[in-house]
This record gives structure tokens, C-alpha cells and sequence, in this order.
């Protein structure tokens, strides 16, 4: 994590282990673009709801989108204010007791006030944003997004400017006394990989091959899309 002339608000203040904190925005933007998914978190009538969902980002435009029946696209419409989290998960920290046992990971959480997209142009190339960031080179494949597909869809944007960053790397944290016993400890490295390859549609007609964009997305993933910090 470089370090960074940014600083934190009151409410991004990360208190425990500041040294792992950071509030650049492309270190945010670096976890944001390799999550597959995130978490919005609201208050609703004075109680919090999380709600997890997918998500593109444009520059320090952060894109959700929901059926405007959905609860996001009502909060969008009153221009509440969301806290998103977008959570990696790189490994299992096993240590020699168990309180030291711990995760390597990389976090973000963005606060925001969430707005609805009215810009037709600019919900499109969101939409379009959506597919691209599960499955890059996709689009350009695809059928083109009718308006009555844009009508049906809200689209919802925040701006990624008050966040914060935490990261976890390495081996467990244990005392020297623990260090000396013959107990294993180490990592266990996690992250989001295909499990399999892809499964073509029992509809696709013959002849359809699965396309390079999709095949190379497990290898892309194993191979560390994004550069994943070394563990030990
Ligand atoms: C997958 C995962 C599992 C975790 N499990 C635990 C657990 O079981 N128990 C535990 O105490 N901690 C856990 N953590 C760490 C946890 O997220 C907090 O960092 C920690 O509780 C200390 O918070 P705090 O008191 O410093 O900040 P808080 O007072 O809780 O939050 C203040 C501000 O700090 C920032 N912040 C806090 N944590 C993060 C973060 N992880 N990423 C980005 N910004 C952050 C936010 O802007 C927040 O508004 C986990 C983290 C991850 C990613």
C-alpha cells in the first residue's frame, strides 16, 4: 500500500490498526474495479438494512442499479445517504491459538448519498459498465439494450470521494512463546476463481463456441487479474 498524503473524515477514521488504513482513492478504486460485487448499507426508517448487490465504477463514479420497485432506487429517490463496502478476502490466517487466528484481506467502504441516474446516455454506458466489469470484452457481443430495457432499469451513482481502505497481509501476529511450539500455523491463500468451465446454454445453437471473453475469465481470475499482495 503506498503511502498517501491523503487523510481520513471523522467517520472514515479507521481507530484499530491505523497503519493498515488508507484513504487514496486508487487504492479504493483498485479493490472496487476487482470485487465482483459489494455491500449498500442504509438506514431505513431508523434501522439499518445491507443490501448486497453488483456495481460498476466510471472514474470516481461509483454506478449500482435496481428495478425502481426496489428499495435502493426508492432511497436513490430521496437522495439518501448509503455506506458501501466492497470486501476481498485473500487468505486464512491460521495461527498457534486461536485468538490470533486472523484474515489477509482488502476492503473499502465509500459514504455517499445516492442519486439517481436521469442522464439517459450516461445510464447506458453505466449498463454497459455492469456487464463489463463481470466479464470484460462482453459487450461488444451483445444484442444492443432497447429503451424500454433502459426504462425498466434505475441506475444509481455516488461519488467515491469520502472512503476509506484496509488492508491485511501476512503471516499471524502470535507472541514469540507461541512461535516456539510445534503447532502449524501459516495461510491459506482464498480468492474468487470459476470452479469449473463454463456451461454453454442447453439453447445456444450448434456451432456457438464459447467465446475467448468468457474462457479466459478463470485463467484471468487464477492468474491475478489484479496483482495480489504476497502472503508470506
Ligand atoms: C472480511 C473481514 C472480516 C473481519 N472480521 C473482523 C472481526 O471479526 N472482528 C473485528 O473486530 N474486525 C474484523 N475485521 C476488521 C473490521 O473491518 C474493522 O476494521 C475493525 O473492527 C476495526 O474497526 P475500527 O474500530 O477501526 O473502525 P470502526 O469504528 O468500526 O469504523 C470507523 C470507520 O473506519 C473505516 N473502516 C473500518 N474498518 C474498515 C475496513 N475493514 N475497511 C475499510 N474501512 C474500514 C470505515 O470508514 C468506518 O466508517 C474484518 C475485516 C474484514 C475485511
Amino acid at each position: 500500500m503506498p503511502t498517501t498524503p491523503s487523510t481520513a473524515r471523522e467517520r472514515t477514521q479507521v481507530r484499530r490498526k491505523p497503519e493498515r488504513a488508507s484513504y487514496d482513492f486508487e487504492d479504493a478504486a483498485a479493490i472496487v474495479d476487482e470485487a465482483i460485487y459489494c455491500h449498500v448499507g442504509i438506514v431505513r426508517d431508523g434501522a439499518p438494512v445491507v443490501i448486497p448487490m453488483v456495481h460498476a465504477r466510471d472514474g470516481r463514479r461509483l454506478y449500482l442499479h435496481a428495478s425502481p420497485a426496489a428499495g435502493l432506487a426508492r432511497d436513490a429517490r430521496k437522495g439518501e445517504q448509503v455506506c458501501v463496502t466492497f470486501t476481498l478476502v485473500d487468505g486464512l490466517v491460521l495461527a498457534r491459538c486461536g485468538r490470533s487466528h486472523s484474515l489477509n484481506y482488502r476492503s473499502a467502504v465509500v459514504f455517499g448519498t445516492a442519486a439517481r441516474v436521469t442522464d439517459e446516455g450516461e445510464k447506458r454506458r453505466a449498463l454497459e459498465a455492469f456487464v463489463e466489469h463481470a466479464v470484460p470484452g462482453r459487450s461488444e457481443h451483445l444484442r444492443s439494450t432497447t429503451e424500454r430495457e433502459v426504462r425498466e432499469v434505475d441506475v444509481v451513482a455516488l461519488d467515491l470521494d469520502e472512503l476509506s481502505v484496509k488492508v491485511r497481509n501476512g503471516p499471524a501476529v502470535d507472541s514469540d512463546a507461541d512461535r516456539a511450539l510445534p503447532i502449524w500455523a501459516g495461510v491459506v491463500p482464498l480468492g474468487l476463481v470459476a470452479t469449473g468451465p463454463a456451461v454453454t446454454d442447453a439453447e445456444v445453437p450448434d456451432g456457438v463456441a464459447v467465446p475467448d471473453h468468457v474462457a479466459r475469465w478463470g485463467e484471468r481470475q487464477a492468474a491475478g487479474f489484479v496483482a495480489r499482495p504476497s502472503y508470506m
